[in-house]
């Protein structure tokens, strides 16, 4: 028997089970793909969540992120920059991704691709798609924003059905690459954003979070949403049209902004999405997921399954206070009544940007 499970291969499942394995804890992480994917997410990795990495001992400077130090973003026609109040790399989920898959099974955990869990059937049971089961001590779950039948999260389909998330890699223009180096971008429009960031490969990570009433009124087409947009961020469409957009749209349903779990089953432990799901475009997701993780595995390793309530509730209170300040910032930035007068704000008083980062910021 294993003596912890770890389902789900993101930022916060390997690092639960890096970290544990490197506890001593004998233990198997199981995720769905097969191969490295893409996955929604902007590949903006703030300085917290860096810090984070380097002291889970990830040699964070070979992971080849493209640096940025300043913020934009763009309403409309109008524009405000400011500079970043810590420093922050733009990186694929691909690679971010592989190299913390490895070093947890560096650190010996055992790792199984394209195994998809489908149920807990009890408390230590869980039931896969191949038809097999696995019973272990404690199951660390790290689905990120996909529930797992059994323990789907409780209260969270008011919230869910608003916002979609769509990512797709894209080539820039020499122009563009030039205007948005050492930057992220963000272009506000009623009901979403897009973000826009340099990866460590030279293409720009496009990602937005949009109400899923907007895709649906473009026939539920990223590319058709796209072309909708143009009028709301003309300099988005300029820089796709100067483009070339890369593979395939990935995309998430029902995001839960706002969520946290603020309890849990004997044994099971919530890290990642799984514990708290903070907006995108003022919070820091993987920050959340490497702290959370790091938390969990702390508390297994010392005091054994028991530990995932305690673990739980007191994530749930960390959480609280950033997951509050950036469903506020999101609101307010997402309002299309309110988007302009907070550019016209934030250029008069860029120290709210670092209120804004300090205030939705958790670490370990
Ligand atoms: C639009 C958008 C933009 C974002 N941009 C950023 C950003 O720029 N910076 C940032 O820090 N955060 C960002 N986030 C948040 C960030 O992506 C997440 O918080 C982070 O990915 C959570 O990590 P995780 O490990 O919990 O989940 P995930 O990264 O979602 O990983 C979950 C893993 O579990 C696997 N899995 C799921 N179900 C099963 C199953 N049944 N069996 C086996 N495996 C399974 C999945 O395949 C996946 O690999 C963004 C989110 C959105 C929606």
């Amino acid at each position: 028997m294993n003596q912890a499970l770890e389902i789900g291969g993101g930022p916060a499942g390997s690092v639960a089970a890096l970290r544990l394995a490197r506890g001593g804890m004998r233990t198997l992480l199981v995720e769905k793909n097969r191969e490295g994917h893409d996955p929604v997410c902007g590949g903006f990795i703030s300085a917290d969540a860096l810090g984070l990495l380097g002291r889970a001992g990830i040699d964070t400077r070979a992971l080849g992120g493209h640096p940025i130090h300043r913020m934009r973003f763009q309403v409309g026609p109008r524009r405000l920059e400011a500079e970043l109040p810590f420093p922050a790399v733009g990186l694929s989920r691909r690679k971010l991704d592989a190299v913390l898959l490895q070093a947890a099974r560096d650190a010996g955990a055992e790792l199984e691709f394209g195994r998809s869990a489908r149920s807990l059937t009890d408390t230590r049971t869980i039931s896969f798609a191949d038809s097999g089961n696995i019973v272990a001590d404690a199951i660390v779950l790290a689905t990120g924003k996909l529930n797992l039948r059994g323990v789907e999260r409780p209260g969270e389909s008011a919230r869910g059905s608003a916002k979609v998330g769509l990512r797709m890699a894209l080539k820039p223009s020499a122009a563009c690459a030039a205007d948005i180096a050492g930057m992220i971008e963000l272009h506000l429009f009623g009901d979403g954003y897009a973000g826009l960031v340099l990866q460590e490969d030279g293409n720009l990570n496009l990602c937005l979070s949009v109400a899923a009433q907007r895709l649906r009124d473009a026939g539920g087409s990223p590319d058709r949403l796209l072309a909708v947009l143009e009028q709301e961020a003309p300099l988005l469409a300029h820089r796709i049209a100067a483009g070339t957009l890369l593979g395939e749209w990935s995309s998430i349903a029902r995001i839960p902004y706002g969520w946290r779990a603020k309890e849990t089953l004997p044994g099971l432990f919530r890290v990642g999405d799984q514990a708290a799901v903070i907006a995108s475009l003022a919070g820091d997701g993987i920050g959340i997921a490497i702290a959370s993780a790091t938390a969990a595995a702390k508390a297994l390793l010392q005091h054994g399954p028991a530990a995932s309530a305690a673990y739980q509730r007191d994530f749930a209170r960390r959480a609280r206070r950033p997951l509050a300040c950036a469903e506020l910032l999101r609101a307010v930035a997402e309002s299309p009544g309110w988007s302009r007068p907070i550019a016209r704000m934030l250029s008069a008083c860029p120290q709210v940007l670092a209120w804004g980062a300090t205030a939705t910021r958790i670490t370990a």
